[in-house]
């Protein structure tokens, strides 16, 4: 099969370079040519790990190309996936679906034959519908199909998690050459049994919102117990394994932390509940459960103070990770923005380390000092916080880091560490959901 991926970004480069590895013949497109152009040189945009290997093997051997030429690059397909950005809109929280409409249109004047349009991006319910009007306009001359095929790709995992997919959402309108051409596309998972469940297009672009809106619920459930374990004198991380050995229930997605974050659950959460109110069926849980988490971030600053005595002007705060999840670059909605506002707020001084997301984060957060790595970002602070949970910050010497800080506070905030040891390295601890060691 010829694909083209409109939009190279997480999604779009991942899945380009994963069919590609199955066989097919596809080109990537964007329409920032300085990322096309990293590319080309063998330089990854975004950190993936694999993505660099997947995507140098599938571009020698012929299988995978980049332009920024919308037009040359849809020539020919036979499928076109837009997976282009739906960020919050400005002031309403509705996904901003203006990158997907524009790329529709363009996708439609520059078809030379019948095509399949499928929407990879996250999009609100009846945004097929739209797609579909919007190149019958641009078309009335050719047979365009339009499909949803919702993206449940973890950042940091996504190679695995597209090749080896728990389940892939197909949204038609009952076309068979689009229900044909889907499976042909995802036929090379068969061999690992990936399950197509085909759908409704309206049904297929909701069952993505309920996704992330569940796993944002349930991470949002496991933080209020946390708080209530503190006040209770309680152990979360007892809470959630004794919930979630029960298999109805399930251990994932039940760690206690600062707060969700990233490129997906805060605005599918927030578009999801646009969503509802507009047709009349207001969601509550989600409605809540979105204020909650944008709560419990700046809340995160405020306990970080409270462990450093109550006072941190003018006092220095180390953050050990600034990405919203470990084995990404991506610092999109990440609760380390909103943590650094509220030390800032206080009249901290914030030095951090993040092994891949120093480069977007300074532009995010200009106030704070970049470190070369955790040691030398505890040197001389009066509290190290531990924000993103990292592979390299999960054994570190808490010795040699103590007895390098002005004040051996340490605010665990993804509880990695066992009290009893960061206690006998003389830190005072706070962690999440844990009164005992407070
Ligand atoms: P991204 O911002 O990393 O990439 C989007 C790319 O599209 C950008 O490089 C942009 O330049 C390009 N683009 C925009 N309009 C274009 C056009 N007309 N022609 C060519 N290129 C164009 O975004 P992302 O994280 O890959 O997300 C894409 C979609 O996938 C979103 O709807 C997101 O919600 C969804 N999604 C993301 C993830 C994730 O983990 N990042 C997971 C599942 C689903």
């Amino acid at each position: 099969m010829k694909i083209t991926m409109i939009g190279t970004g997480y999604v779009g480069l991942v899945s380009g370079a994963c069919f590609a590895d199955f066989g097919h013949d596809v080109v990537c497109v964007d329409k920032d040519s300085s990322k096309i152009a990293a590319i080309e040189s063998g330089q990854m945009p975004i950190y993936e790990p694999g993505l660099d290997q997947l995507v140098g093997g599938n571009a020698a051997a012929g299988r995978l190309s980049f332009t920024t030429d919308l037009a040359a690059g849809v020539k020919g397909a036979d499928a076109i996936f837009i997976a282009v950005g739906t960020p919050s809109r400005r002031g309403d929280g509705h996904a901003d679906l203006s990158y997907v409409y524009a790329a529709a249109r363009e996708i439609a004047e520059a078809l030379d034959g019948p095509a399949v349009i499928v929407t990879k991006s996250t999009v609100p319910v009846g945004t097929g519908d739209e797609v579909e009007r919007i190149a019958r306009e641009a078309r009335p001359d050719l047979d365009i199909a339009v499909v949803s095929n919702p993206e449940f790709l973890r950042e940091g995992a996504a190679i695995s998690d597209f090749k080896r997919p728990d389940r892939i959402v197909v949204g038609t309108t009952g076309d068979e050459r689009a229900i044909n051409a889907m499976q042909q596309i995802y036929r090379p998972l068969y061999l690992n049994q990936a399950p197509l469940l085909f759908t409704g297009r309206r049904t297929a672009e909701l069952i993505k919102y309920a996704a992330n809106a569940f796993l944002a619920t349930k991470i949002t459930f496991i933080n209020e117990m946390a708080d209530l374990c503190e006040a209770v004198g309680a152990e979360v991380q007892d809470v959630a394994r004794g919930i979630g050995l029960d298999n109805r229930i399930g251990s994932k997605f039940l760690h206690a932390g600062p707060g969700y974050g990233g490129s997906c659950f805060p605005k599918d959460t927030l578009a999801l509940v646009k969503t509802g109110q507009d047709h009349e069926t207001p969601i509550r849980i989600v409605e809540t459960v979105v204020q909650v988490n944008d709560l419990r971030k700046r809340a995160m600053g405020r306990k970080i103070v409270k462990a450093m005595g109550g006072d941190a002007r003018g006092k220095t705060v180390a953050l050990l990770g600034l990405t919203f999840k470990p084995n990404t670059d991506d610092m999109r909605d990440a609760p380390s923005i909103a943590i650094v506002q509220a030390l800032e707020d206080a009249g901290a001084k914030v030095v951090a380390y993040d092994p891949e997301g120093m480069a977007a984060a300074s532009a995010l957060m200009p106030g704070i000092t970049m470190a070369t790595d955790a040691y030398s970002a505890a040197q001389g602070a009066d509290a190290l916080v531990l924000v993103t949970e990292w592979n390299a910050f999960r054994a570190l010497d808490l010795k040699r880091l103590a007895a390098s800080m002005n004040a051996p506070v340490l605010v665990d905030l993804r509880n990695i560490y066992p009290a009893a040891e960061v206690r006998a390295a003389g830190f005072s601890l706070t962690r999440i959901g844990d009164k005992a060691v407070d």
